[in-house]
Parts: C-alpha cells; structure tokens; sequence
C-alpha cells in the first residue's frame, strides 16, 4: 500500500503515522519527493482499512499496490487448487461436467437425469432442493425431501451431489448429506452464510454474482477460505448487462482472468448465463476453450414440464452429443476428463 502525504505535512504528523503502521506489523519504506513525502507499506496490508486510514487529514491519498485477498491469491500459491468432490477432481488439468435438473421434482426424474447424465460422462449430479426464486409464488423446491432423493440417485449411480444452500441454518443438514455445496448466485455476499459454510468441511461452488467484479467475487471465496475452508470451485454463470436476449450476458474474460488472479479452479454454466437451451452448446465448447475446469449444464428429462428452467435446459439426448463435443475439446486442450 502506498500513502502519499500532504503537500507540507508536518515531520512530526508523518514520524506519528510511521510509529502507528509500524506497531501494525508493518515495514514502512519512506521517500521524500520535492512536494512531498510517500509512505511504502511493505507486509499483510489485508486488513488495513484504506478508507479509515485516508481520513487522516495529513494524508492526500492511499493506494492499493497488491490485492486484499490472501488466501485464494495466485502470487501467494501459485500451483492450481484441485478440488476434490467425491471421487472427482476439479482443477490442475481435471475437468469434471456437473449435470442436472435445476431442480428435483420427483424420485423417478432425479434417478432417471441421474443414470443418463452419467452414462454420458457428467462426474456429478446437480439438483436445486432448496431453490431460490424471483417470486415467492414460484416452485421453491422439495425442501429437505429434496435432499434425500439426491442421496437415493447418489446410491443408485455413485456420483456426488452438489446442491444449494440457501440458510445457515442448513448448514448441518448440508455437512451430513451433500458432497458438494453450492452458493447461488444471489448469496454471493451473503457474508453470514460465507462464513459459515467456512466452517464446513464440505467443497464449496461458488457462482458469482449478478453484478460483482472478479475481485468482490474472489474476495467472496476470501470470507469462506479465511474460516478454514480452502476447497473453492468459482463458477461463471453471466452477468447482468444491458443486452436483455440472453438471459445474462457469459463473460468468458472472466476465466484467463480469474485463473490469473487465483489458483482456485473455475467452472462456467451456460445454461443461467444464456437461458436458452439452443445456446448452450456453443457457449460450453467456448468455455473449454477459453481454459475452464469444469463445466455445469442443466438436463432435464422433460424440459417443457420442467418446474424450473426448463428453457433452457437440455434434453439427455442432445446432452450426450454435447458430451461427445466436450469430450474431445478436453482432450485437445491437454486436460482430462473425470468420470
Ligand atoms: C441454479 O444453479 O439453479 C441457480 C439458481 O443458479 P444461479 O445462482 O447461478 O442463478
Ligand atoms: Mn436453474
């Protein structure tokens, strides 16, 4: 952090600050320039408020010159975070496909999605229990008999489940039952629930928000990390932006730069970032492109009943052919698919 002085700020006003960063732990490098002094700040300037610190009326401005992320920060662990969730593993050149329904409906659709999009190569099985929805008249999901039914395809094909945990008072029931918890995209910084699931000692997907920049979302997987929780998979779903045909707008940017920014595996779902099942297809296989590590694409056995998101959700069939796309592009790419 660098701290520049006021124009003819008092030598003893700028000794006080010195001694005050100083007692903070910090190595303080000082640089007296013509108009003014400049302050290096040389350690863990995380938990420095900038915006307390440049109320000090001596102080003209204060600049970040490293991230206020630690833990999830590349510069600080540079080899790639594998996930592992299950027997799958995310991340460090695995690439794993969650596939799923939005959300689970019955015994006979969960087990069903289940068994096809595991013959197709999906490594986990998504399913919304607990769902969060725009309108409180909407499908809220099964609730924890939701739960179960996941655990009842989980037994009939032995792939993890990952689903979303809406409530820290959940949090238990999610430890006890689910191989991989999912924060939507609407509790990205729901800092409370960050904190708890912290605690946990499950995988977290962490999707990003409806409108948060890389580095609020990385801080995001900050708040659950600094609890004890380092196993964080980020996932991409779109953005609001002013284009209003897709349902978000996919920012593929967002997987160089955030792999550039963190060893945390990132995955991207297409499926909420276009809304439209025709597109997700392209979107996946540029996804893979662009160097994601995972992939999470809604199926749905019956989309046009679907409870929820059936628009955009993919039929088995036209799934397995997308598998047969991916599956190659993998490979291309010099990863490896996990099963
Ligand atoms: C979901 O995965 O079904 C979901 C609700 O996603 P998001 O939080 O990205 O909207
Ligand atoms: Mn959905």
């Amino acid at each position: 952090m660098v701290v520049v002085m006021k124009q003819g700020a008092q030598q003893k006003e700028i000794d006080k600050l010195v001694a005050q960063f100083q007692l903070q732990g910090l190595r303080v490098g000082i640089t007296n320039g013509v108009d003014c002094t400049i302050l290096g700040l040389v350690g863990d300037t995380s938990s420095l408020d900038m915006d307390k610190i440049s109320m000090n009326q001596n102080i003209e401005r204060v600049m970040r010159v490293s991230e206020p992320y630690k833990r999830a920060n590349r510069k600080f662990h540079p080899e790639d975070t594998v996930v592992k969730a299950g027997s799958a593993h995310i991340g460090g050149g695995s690439f794993a496909v969650i596939a799923g329904p939005c959300s689970v409906e019955s015994e006979a659709q969960i087990i069903e999605v289940a068994r096809d999009v595991q013959t197709s190569g999906a490594a986990l099985l998504r399913g919304g229990a607990f769902k969060p929805r725009t309108s409180p008249y909407s499908f809220q999901g099964m609730g924890v008999e939701g739960l179960d039914l996941l655990l009842e395809a989980k037994a009939a094909t032995g792939m993890p489940i990952v689903t979303e945990l809406m409530s820290p008072k959940h949090c238990q029931l999610f430890e006890d039952k689910v191989d991989v918890i999912q924060i939507g995209a609407r509790n990205m910084q729901n800092f409370d629930l960050l904190k708890e699931v912290g605690k946990l000692s499950k995988p977290v997907l962490l999707k990003r928000g409806l409108s948060n920049s890389y580095e609020e979302w990385i801080m995001s997987a900050e708040y659950i990390m600094s609890e004890g929780n380092e196993n964080i998979i980020l996932c991409e779903r779109g953005v609001r932006t002013f284009e209003t045909y897709t349902r978000n707008t996919l920012d593929l940017s967002a997987i160089p730069a955030v792999k550039r920014m963190s060893h945390l595996p990132i995955v991207v779902d297409p499926s909420h970032a276009a809304g439209m099942y025709w597109m997700v297809e392209p979107l996946a296989l540029a996804a893979v492109a662009a160097g994601a590590d995972g992939l999470l694409i809604e199926v749905h056995n019956d989309p046009p009943h679907a409870k929820c998101d059936g628009q955009q959700s993919l039929t088995p069939e036209h799934f397995d052919r997308l598998m047969g796309k991916v599956t190659a592009l993998v490979d291309l790419v010099g990863k490896t698919m996990v099963k």
